[in-house]
C-alpha cells in the first residue's frame, strides 16, 4: 500500500497538472468509491469549482477546491491516478473520473476497489476537514507528519514514552506517526538496529534518537526516489526507484547488507515483518509474550551441502533449488510481474496523449 513517500510523489506530480484547472463534472463507475456523497451529489458539489492546490496529509491526497471544499483520495492497495485527455480509451478499472473544463480528466484506476474519495468542508476553527460544521475532523486522530521540520526529537520522545506495545505495530499506528506503513517501518527499524518486537518502553535515549533519525532519513530518501514501485504503485510521472534501495523489505532469505546473515520474516499483527535477528536483537526479558510470533519465523534456512529431494519445490520447475532459493526466485518473479503490469497500464492509459 502506498505510504507517505508514494502519496507525496503522486501529489507532487499532480500539482502542476491540476492547479488552476476548472472542474466540469464527475463520473463514478463504482459508487462505493465515494466515501461521503452519492454520485449525483458529488458531481453537483464539485462542478464549476477551481482546483487551488494538491497536497498530502498522512497517506491521503488532499485536493483543495475553491469555495473552501477539499477532496481526499486514499489510494489504498491498488489505486493509481492519471491525468489524460478525455479522448483516451476507456479502462474497466477506472472507478472515478473528475472531468476538467479544458478537455482533460483525472482518472482514478483501482483494481481492488479499496480506494476511497471523499469531499469535505474545511472547518474554519480547527483547519481540519469535516463533513458538516462542528463534526469530527478527518485528521482529528492522526499523528504528526514525521518529515515536518517542526517535528523534533523531544516531540518524538514524548509520544514514544506515552505508548505501550511493540515497535512495529506502533510505527504502523497512524495516531502515533502519520504516513508510515509496512515498507518504511521495517526499513527504519533495520537501519536503527531495533527489533520489531522491542517494547517501546524499553528504548534508551540513544535508541530513541536513532529511531527518530532513521524514520526521517528513510522517508526522506524514499520521497527523493519517488517511492517504492512494488505491487501496483505508480505515479503520473512514472515509477519510483526506492525499491532498489530497500535493505530488508521483501528480502527474506537474502543476506543482511550489514552482517551477511539471512533476513528473517515474521508475522506481526497480520503484517509481514522483515528484519535481521543478528543486527536487531531482542533481549530474553523482552521475548515474554513474543514466543508465538517468533515461532512464525522464516528465512533462516541454514545452508546445506545440497538440496534434499523432499525439499524440492514441487511443480515450480525448480529442481535443484533449496527452499530459500525457490522462495527468492518466486519473489523476484512477483516483482517482475508487478513491473510489467504497471508498464502495461501506463501504455494503455496514456497512448501518446498524456497531458
Ligand atoms: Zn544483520
Amino acid at each position: 500500500m502506498p505510504e507517505l513517500p508514494e502519496v507525496e510523489t503522486v501529489a507532487r506530480d499532480l500539482r502542476p497538472r491540476l492547479a488552476g484547472a476548472e472542474i466540469a463534472g464527475a463520473r463514478v463507475a463504482w459508487a462505493r468509491t465515494l466515501r461521503t456523497h452519492d454520485p449525483d451529489g458529488f458531481a453537483t458539489a464539485v462542478t464549476g469549482r477551481i482546483i487551488d492546490a494538491v497536497g498530502r496529509r498522512a497517506k491521503l491526497l488532499v485536493v483543495e477546491l475553491s469555495g473552501g471544499l477539499a477532496m481526499t483520495i486514499h489510494l489504498k492497495m491498488t489505486g493509481q491516478l492519471f491525468v489524460v485527455s478525455s479522448a483516451a480509451p476507456a479502462d474497466p478499472y477506472v472507478r472515478f473520473v473528475l472531468e476538467l473544463a479544458d478537455g482533460r480528466e483525472l482518472r482514478f484506476r483501482d483494481i481492488r476497489k479499496f480506494g476511497r474519495v471523499g469531499l469535505y468542508e474545511r472547518d474554519a476553527a480547527t483547519g481540519d476537514l469535516v463533513v458538516e460544521r462542528g463534526g469530527v475532523g478527518v485528521f482529528a486522530g492522526t499523528g504528526p507528519e514525521p518529515l515536518d521540520p517542526a517535528f523534533g526529537i523531544r516531540d518524538f520522545r514524548r509520544r514514544l514514552r506515552s505508548r505501550r506495545g511493540r515497535l512495529k505495530p506502533l510505527l504502523l499506528d497512524q495516531t502515533f506517526l502519520a504516513g508510515v506503513g509496512n515498507i518504511y517501518a521495517d526499513e527504519a527499524l533495520w537501519a536503527a538496529r531495533l527489533h520489531p518486537l522491542r517494547p517501546a518502553s524499553s528504548l534508551r535515549p540513544a535508541d530513541e534518537k536513532r529511531l527518530y533519525d532513521e524514520v526521517r532519513r528513510v522517508l526522506g530518501e524514499a520521497v527523493e526516489r519517488r517511492g517504492s514501485s512494488v505491487d501496483d504503485y505508480t505515479a503520473p510521472d512514472g515509477d519510483g526507484s526506492m525499491q532498489e534501495r530497500l535493505r530488508v523489505y521483501q528480502r527474506t532469505g537474502e543476506p543482511c547488507p550489514r552482517c551477511g546473515r539471512r533476513i528473517r520474516r515474521i508475522v506481526v499483527g497480520a503484517r509481514s515483518t522483515h528484519f535481521c535477528s543478528w543486527c536487531q536483537r531482542l533481549r530474553a526479558a523482552e521475548r515474554t509474550g513474543a514466543a508465538a510470533i517468533l515461532r512464525s519465523i522464516s528465512g533462516g534456512e541454514p545452508a546445506r551441502r545440497g538440496p534434499r529431494w523432499s525439499d524440492l519445490a514441487a511443480g515450480d520447475g525448480a529442481a535443484g533449488l533449496t527452499p530459500a532459493d525457490a522462495s527468492r526466485a518466486r519473489s523476484e518473479r512477483t516483482r517482475q510481474a508487478a513491473a510489467t503490469r504497471r508498464a502495461a497500464t501506463r501504455r494503455a492509459m496514456t497512448p501518446g496523449d498524456e497531458v
